[in-house]
């Protein structure tokens, strides 16, 4: 799995109640092994979020075009052997907190990942 992204865009703050924190992977290396509550929801005209109709979690970011799902990094289990890497998005951050942790940071995207 990719470094996991901080994700400040105004869609992933509203969606997680603060921002998010999510790493991705190649869509055909990610198997799911139960999606009896998973559900999707179009948040855009490029993309969808999977989340768990029974307790409510944000879970997937897919993009409709690109070969990369993110996967909310606070869903995958421990030792999650990732690391954070940048915050993107950084211009619609809100007026609240202060980024402070030395990572780079992107005013959208990151132009090496794409946007997902
Ligand atoms: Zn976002």
């Amino acid at each position: 799995m990719r470094p996991v992204s901080y994700c400040h865009c105004e869609q992933c703050r509203k969606t997680s109640g603060h921002f998010v924190a999510a790493t991705a992977c190649d869509i055909e290396d990610l198997t799911v092994l139960n999606d009896a509550s998973l559900r999707w929801y179009r948040s855009s005209s490029y993309a969808s979020r999977g989340f768990c109709n029974v307790c409510g979690a944000s879970i997937f970011w897919r993009p409709e075009r690109g070969e990369q799902m993110s996967i909310m990094a606070g869903t995958v289990d421990m030792p999650t052997g990732l690391r954070a890497e940048e915050h993107i998005f950084v211009a619609d951050a809100s007026d609240y907190y202060a980024i402070n942790d030395g990572l780079p940071q992107y005013p959208q995207y990151d132009p090496a990942h794409g946007d997902a």
